[in-house]
């Protein structure tokens, strides 16, 4: 079984996204590797797919033990067989564990990582009899002191080499700047691993600020539109967790709270019903949040500032898991800043302090920034973007300009009657007719003196700005800056030229997103999700995503066959659900007179394999370019595979496209006379199924050549 194979038969994926392909290759090649994705990236697959395909057992140390059950509840669900041991199971549960992983009937097994060498445990010896092929540390951040989030049981992991010397480690996490980085590689001892970092720019959430007024009705509007839609909303205490929770309830929402200091069984009720959707919002403070692994968050609120950009991040991260479009808001009050900053200080450690005072700062920085939030975001991660991502606030926005002609006039003879020496706070003063002692007697003469008075300081600051801007005013570079006149004022000031000044900037509603699926049907869907869902005991977003579902009520497919090509469904799942979810699709299909669209999904696989990866377009072009280039100096497919570390197979892969896109000539892959027949052998078999066309072809032709001539195919049409 191929790699991609086994990606569509166990998950039920057409593609692999970004460097998930590459690093699964370095895994099945014995190497040690760590992998920097971000929230929802996909670094799972990254080794429940080697497990699979690997002989032996994959030991994976993660945190969390509600993290684990879930990972092990997908993946049996999946038909992957997995279990985790931890102290919320009896002694019988564990010792049926035991005999399955003696038995090789295991092929993932969770451990939280003080399990393993806790002193006086047999756990290790144990282990070190299993036939272990594969470790996997996730959320590896926590072995550092500098990551956010220490855990010192993780520091136990450092032995984890000495007692597997020969077994590939790969280290999974969503957050680490460069120190935290090299600390993880070091503590867990890695073997010249291959490391990959991704973006981590999150393309399908949209970023937004806006300021607090009233917070609640500013809330309901917000949720107006979102009412079948999970989120979470933080605040900064508890008693506003449970007063807003309750607000929203009068309101007519499902929510709840959810905060540290709840008692356990209402903290785990509340945070169940959640992820089984019963409940759609939680209300929470930062204690909410590590270990919810629901994929269909489809926005998060901050009522309040967040203490840095760490937080803010890696909380907004939470929503939208499953690639679809997701919101991102803050409510932002300028006390907000006032009032972290005494929360800030580090008692006794000043040097302390003033870093988090500083971080404080970026965060109320980002809060009013007027360019695009998505590229500050990035840039605080030391990862560059371009300055308009299209979905921010700011982004979004479009100016509205007025006449400003008048206001320029007054703004200009004020400065002119001033004699031009002061600067902008003075002349405002002049012009509101500010009865203060610094506004000098002779001024208070001048006719202009006061003729401002009914535009607000606030408004008449942003209109001098303006102004300088455009050219009617100038700044001079002194200590204390003064206004002075252009020769562009003149020509204003005698009614010749007119001004356009901005008047508030209005946000383009977004658009709902142009996704042509059914509503009916995703509903009559996620009712029978929800069936399955409690007959297996699972939450529903684990027997299949809400992406799977919008696919359903998209492309309608009718029978098994058409169900293949919908993302998510994978044998197992196919044979369990398949049916249970074309019921519905058929019923509403023959009531409103409908076909299946499933040819539409065919033909947008063989365009874009994965279209809601943006950022992974990106990553998949930097190391696409550096195969090409490679080859381009002269080396062999071989022995660039070698030199990156990398298999032919994805050396190939690199290259088709540029044969794709006419930069690679074919012939330099396949001899002339061979082409036409490899172009037959397509037209009659189709291009689904490589291994057929490699079995008509015979033994004459690879692999490499015919993934060649169907590149070259696809360009000539
Ligand atoms: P992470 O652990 O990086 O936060 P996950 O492993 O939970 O992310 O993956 C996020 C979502 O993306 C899951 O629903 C997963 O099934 C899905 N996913 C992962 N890889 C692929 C792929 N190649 N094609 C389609 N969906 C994928
Ligand atoms: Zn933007």
């Amino acid at each position: 079984m191929t790699v991609l194979q086994a990606l569509q038969k166990y998950f039920g994926y057409n593609a692999f996204r970004d460097t998930q392909a590459e690093i699964i290759d370095q895994i099945l090649n014995g190497k040690d590797v760590l992998v920097l994705m971000p929230t929802g990236g996909g670094k799972s697959l990254c080794y429940q797919l080697p497990a699979v395909l690997l002989n032996g057992l994959t030991i994976v140390i993660s945190p969390l033990i509600a993290l684990m059950k879930d990972q092990v509840d997908s993946l049996n669900l999946t038909g992957i067989p997995a279990a985790f041991l931890n102290s919320s199971q009896s002694d019988s549960e564990q010792a049926t564990i035991t005999q399955k992983l003696k038995n090789n009937q295991i092929k993932l097994l969770y451990l939280a990582p003080e399990r393993i060498f806790r002193s006086g445990s047999t756990l290790i010896n144990f282990l070190k009899s299993l036939p272990v092929c594969l470790i996997a540390i996730d959320e590896a951040h926590c072995i550092s002191q500098w990551g956010h989030d220490f855990r010192p049981e993780y520091l136990m992991l450092a032995g984890l080499k000495r007692e597997f010397p020969k077994t590939p480690v790969i280290a999974l996490t969503a957050t680490a700047d460069q120190l935290t980085q090299k600390d993880i590689l070091e503590k867990l001892a890695l073997d010249q691993p291959a490391q990959f970092v991704s973006s981590f720019n999150r393309a399908n959430i949209t970023y937004k600020v806006v300021p607090r007024k009233n917070s609640f009705v500013q809330l309901l509007q917000f949720l107006e539109r979102r009412k079948e839609d999970s989120g979470i909303i933080y605040c900064l205490s508890r008693k506003a967790t449970e007063g807003l929770a309750e607000q929203l309830q009068n309101a007519g929402y499902s929510a709840r709270a959810y905060h540290a200091g709840l008692d356990n069984a209402e903290k785990s009720r509340n945070q169940e019903a959640f992820l089984r959707d019963e409940v759609k919002i939680i209300v929470a403070t930062i204690a909410f949040g590590m270990g919810i692994n629901k994929s269909n968050v489809r926005y998060v609120v901050h009522a309040h500032l967040p203490k840095n950009i760490e937080g803010y991040y890696q909380e907004t991260g939470r929503a939208g898991r499953d690639g679809l479009p997701s919101d991102a808001l803050l409510l932002y009050a300028a006390s907000d800043g006032f009032k972290l900053r005494e929360f800030a200080k580090v008692e006794g450690n000043e040097e302390q302090s003033a870093i988090m005072i500083k971080k404080l700062d970026d965060m109320v920085h980002f809060a009013q920034l007027q360019t695009c939030r998505r590229q500050y975001l990035m840039r605080y991660f030391n990862e560059d973007f371009p300055d308009n991502c299209g979905s921010c606030d700011v982004c979004m926005s479009e100016v509205k300009k007025f006449d400003g002609t008048l206001i320029a006039q007054m703004a200009l003879s004020a400065v002119a009657r001033v004699k031009e020496r002061f600067g902008a706070a003075y002349v405002i003063d002049f012009l509101r007719g500010s009865k203060r002692e610094k506004i000098r007697e002779e001024h208070k003469q001048l006719k202009t003196y006061g003729v401002g008075a009914k535009i607000q300081r606030v408004d008449w600051t942003r209109y001098m700005r303006e102004l300088v801007m455009q050219g009617y005013l100038q700044l001079t570079n002194d200590e204390y800056p003064v206004l002075k006149l252009t020769d562009k004022s003149d020509a204003v000031l005698k009614g010749l030229q007119k001004v356009e000044l901005i008047s508030t900037q209005i946000e383009h509603e977004q658009e709902a997103v142009a996704l042509s699926f059914e509503t009916g049907l995703l509903n009559e869907l996620k009712l029978v999700r929800r069936d399955l869902a409690a007959n297996a005991n699972v939450p529903p977003y684990l027997i299949v995503s809400d992406t799977t579902l919008i696919e359903i009520a998209t492309y309608l497919p009718h029978n098994p066959e058409d169900l293949r090509w919908i993302s998510g469904f994978g044998d197992i799942k196919l044979a369990r659900y398949g049916r249970e979810f074309l019921v519905p699709v058929k019923n509403y299909c023959e009531k409103n007179k409908l076909d299946s669209r499933i040819n539409q999904k065919l033909i947008r696989l063989e365009r874009k394999p994965d279209q809601n990866r943006t950022s992974g377009k990106f990553r998949a072009a930097d190391t696409r370019n550096e195969s090409f280039s490679m080859y381009r100096s002269g080396k062999s497919i071989s022995e660039i595979a070698h030199d990156r570390g990398l298999s032919p197979v994805t050396i190939e892969g690199h290259l088709s496209y540029f044969i794709q896109s006419g930069k690679i000539d074919v012939l330099e892959f396949v001899k002339e006379e061979k082409i036409p027949v490899i172009q037959d052998a397509i037209e009659s078999y189709g291009i689904e199924k490589l291994s057929a066309l490699k079995e008509v072809l015979g033994e004459g032709y690879s692999y490499g050549e015919i993934k060649a001539v169907i590149s070259w195919m696809s360009r000539n049409e």
